[in-house]
């Protein structure tokens, strides 16, 4: 394992698990990865982690890969911190950055935890991986089976994003669309697992996707010089994000190499068409309850229920932070709005982190000064679906142009949408 593994550990009870095995739940509850976080501080240097080359890979000291095996990669590049002084300006803030995770293979930041997944998963022998998806996270895990030399197995809801449903396919992985929810597709892999020998590799249903997930914190950390920001915004699905940034600032607190030891305000951002952490949070619960008839245009967070809920709903706590559900018609507005304010191909995703952050600094929750990161999880590209192309204004070549009616028709995007 790792060379600083020391142990799995239960993350609802703290059962101890040995390292050197295939793991997936407890209690149909997930797994931590635990360091012997005394013994790496002394093997590690920031300064030597700045000299390796610019991937998620050069934090090995705090990864699960074993020494000498080969990772399944295909160069996750360190992702830029962008500094947003146009789209601040609109929101009344003086310090916003979005850290940019469209930039990633796949486009999206899922390919951080197929990566770590399909790299531990091909370690302990696995030839098959098997998931749910209703989404990037879909064509993540074809494109890094496809990598590994492993056989995928994707079962997406019919109305997934015809993207998705073309990257998982391309990629070779054996697709099919269920006539149901996310949670239909769940039950077909579940069911399947021992006839067909599937390794689900559904969000945390496995411990290392996280331990992937963890690498957005700790490039977080070295991009702001370790010292963090005040709050970061999230928007949060299953919750690996939000659960392995949250584990990165805390082991890096631990290992004594943050400049300051007080951690950002975590914000997890649902929409209010699929809000369960954001219910139970309001409610004070340590479980979320399942979200009947989930919709949002924003599929990646379009989670019904999640087994680390609890988990997200501890860092919301541990971090002082908060949860806010926006509407779809938010969503799509501050999707083209940000993307127009500076030109980074926001998700609808990071649209809800914006939306969400435009309230929060009108209650006063978020003070102008403050340091303020939103996750870009995907690109727009994506999306394209959600952006109604057919409604353009048409020219024909030979037509003669009336200009003040040209100006009239045009459609700046960040208007309508
Ligand atoms: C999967 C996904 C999310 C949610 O991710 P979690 O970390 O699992 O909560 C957010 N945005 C996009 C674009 C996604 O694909």
């Amino acid at each position: 394992m790792g060379e600083f593994v020391s142990h799995l550990e239960s993350a609802l009870d703290g059962t101890r698990f040995e390292k050197d095995q295939l793991l997936t739940m407890h209690r149909d509850r997930p797994l931590w990865v635990r360091y012997d976080l005394e013994a790496a501080q002394g093997a590690i240097r920031v300064d030597r982690w700045a000299q390796r080359p610019p991937t998620m890979w050069r934090y090995e000291e705090l990864l699960p890969v074993p020494p000498g095996v080969e990772k399944v990669s295909l160069g996750e590049g360190i992702t830029p911190l962008l500094a947003c002084p146009q789209l601040g300006e609109q929101l009344g803030l003086k310090h916003l950055w979005v850290k940019d995770e469209s930039h990633l293979p796949t486009g999206s930041f899922k390919s951080r935890g197929q990566a770590m997944a399909l790299t531990m998963a091909r370690h302990f022998g696995v030839r098959r991986v098997a998931v749910p998806t209703a989404g990037n996270a879909g064509g993540a895990m074809a494109a890094y089976a496809a990598r590994a030399g492993m056989e995928a197995w994707i079962f997406m809801p019919e109305d997934t994003p015809q993207v998705n449903v073309a990257e998982a396919a391309l990629a070779g992985a054996r697709v099919f669309l269920v006539r149901g929810l996310i949670t239909d597709c769940g039950r077909i892999v579940r069911q399947g697992m021992e006839a067909m020998g599937w390794f689900d590799v559904s969000t945390l249903k496995e411990p290392y996707r996280l331990e992937g997930k963890k690498t957005m914190g700790l490039e977080l950390a070295e991009q702001f010089h370790w010292e963090l920001p005040d709050v970061i915004l999230y928007p949060t699905g299953g919750g690996t994000g939000l659960i392995g940034m949250w584990k990165a600032f805390e082991e890096l607190r631990t290992l004594g190499l943050l400049r300051r030891e007080q951690l950002p305000r975590m914000v997890a951002v649902q929409a209010t068409g699929c809000a369960p952490i954001v219910q139970a949070w309001e409610q004070g619960q340590r479980f979320a309850q399942p979200v009947q008839n989930a919709h949002t245009v924003a599929s990646g967070i379009r989670v019904p229920a999640a087994v680390g809920d609890f988990m997200m709903l501890d860092v919301l706590r541990e971090s002082r932070g908060c949860a806010v559900a926006v509407p779809d018609e938010e969503i799509l507005h501050w999707t083209t709005k940000a993307t127009a304010a500076e030109g980074i191909s926001f998700c609808p995703e990071a649209g809800a982190c914006v939306a969400a952050l435009k309230r929060l600094v009108e209650q006063g929750w978020i003070a102008p000064q403050e340091k303020v990161v939103v996750f870009n999880t995907a690109g727009a590209q994506k999306y394209c679906h959600l952006f109604p192309v057919e409604k353009l204004p048409r020219l024909d070549p030979g037509q003669e142009i009336d200009w003040d009616r040209l100006v009239a028709t045009s459609w700046p995007g960040q208007q309508r949408c």
